[in-house]
């Protein structure tokens, strides 16, 4: 059988994966085979865990995080969820965000049997803090803000959230799996250091540029990681906290690696280069009289004909539509002004096709 060789991300658009940082990927490839799931076996990769939950620490402004690397955003959502209904000890538990969250809270409103509470967003596609807080009540758990929402990278009133949530007793979790790479080096309020939140998702394996899979889960006490630990009696470490058991080695290492090599300048510079060709891309499909959403943070969206988004994908280009239907283009570090001007190329190509001879 011929060898597989991994696709190349020139075309691809619509992800939120992209191509590792050089030191991740080697890295990963020294720790491919130790588990950071029995600490007390595998202590080096342990060490590079506690490196890399300290530079997440330094980049959401909190000094004394507790956590771990996850295996990605799911993962730190269902848990963040989890470690909140464990520590509330509700009969009836209920989580309340803003309609705009990542569809891994519905997956762990299922795992967990607690009910999720949706709520709409604002004209700007915010969560709207007055109906977050219509929604809250004495059963409310958890929550949820997004500092960098999936579809539209918009970041929602964080500060505010959290005082509706903790005026309703529960606890204020901030789901910056993709944002919390570039918001460091914006104005935007979504931090430990912006709003007593008490937990966050943001992974090394997005904007991070660690290899998957890498994420995140920050809390800001360790009463919520603890709430979340199951005794362990057959491993050298004696309790776990994480939600799966054997973990990937590569991803911690990889991630301690490129949070060592890129935070702050590395990242800074991606983010102004992202920021830069999501802003020029909008400029472009404005000018070409497409109805696009202004990019807050590397993400831009835009309502493009069926036939013109088919043709795209069919000349190879890796996109998708947001659930209203936008196409989004998600501009990720291996996204080149480049590679955005071939797809406008191909964008005009489809729109107006040559004659033919
Ligand atoms: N949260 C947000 C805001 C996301 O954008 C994503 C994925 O795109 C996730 C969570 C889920 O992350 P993962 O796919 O790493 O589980």
């Amino acid at each position: 059988m011929q060898r597989a060789a991994p696709q190349a991300f020139d075309r691809v658009l619509s992800s939120m994966c992209t191509e590792p940082h050089p030191a991740a990927r080697e890295a990963a490839e020294r720790f491919l085979a130790a588990n950071p799931g029995d600490p007390a076996t595998y202590q080096t990769v342990a060490a590079l865990e506690d490196d890399a939950l300290a530079l997440l620490g330094d980049i959401t402004g909190l000094s004394s995080p507790h956590g771990y690397v996850a295996s990605g955003g799911t993962e730190a959502n269902i848990q963040a969820i989890r470690a909140a209904r464990n520590h509330a000890r509700d009969d009836d538990p209920n989580v309340v965000a803003p309609e705009s969250v990542h569809f891994s809270f519905q997956k762990a409103a299922d795992v967990l049997g607690v009910e999720l509470r949706t709520v709409p967003v604002d004209a700007d596609y915010r969560a709207n803090v007055d109906a977050v807080s219509a929604a809250v009540d004495d059963h409310t758990i958890l929550v949820a803000g997004v500092a960098g929402t999936t579809e539209f990278g918009r970041v929602d009133p964080i500060p505010a959230l959290t005082d509706v949530a903790h005026d309703a007793g529960a606890t204020m979790h901030v789901d910056a799996a993709w944002g919390g790479f570039v918001l460091p080096f914006t104005d935007h309020e979504w931090s430990f250091a912006h709003a007593p939140i008490d937990s966050m998702t943001i992974d090394p394996h997005k904007f991070g540029q660690a290899v998957v899979p890498a994420g995140g889960l920050l809390f800001r006490d360790t009463g919520l990681l603890d709430a979340l630990a199951v005794d362990t009696p057959y491993l050298e470490s004696t309790s776990q906290a994480t939600l799966t058991g054997t973990r990937s080695g590569a991803g911690v290492a990889s991630a301690a690696a490129a949070m060592r090599e890129l935070w702050p300048d590395g990242y800074r510079e991606e983010y102004e280069r992202q920021q830069a060709n999501a802003e020029w891309l909008y400029d472009e499909l404005v000018a070409r009289g497409y109805d696009a959403v202004a990019p807050e943070l590397p993400l831009v969206a835009a309502h493009l004909p069926d036939t013109e988004f088919e043709s795209l994908r069919d000349l190879g280009w890796r996109i998708s539509r947001t659930a209203s239907g936008e196409l989004r283009v998600v501009c990720m570090p291996h996204v080149s002004r480049e590679s955005l001007r071939a797809f406008l190329a191909d964008l005009d190509g489809v729109k107006h096709p040559p004659a033919r001879n």
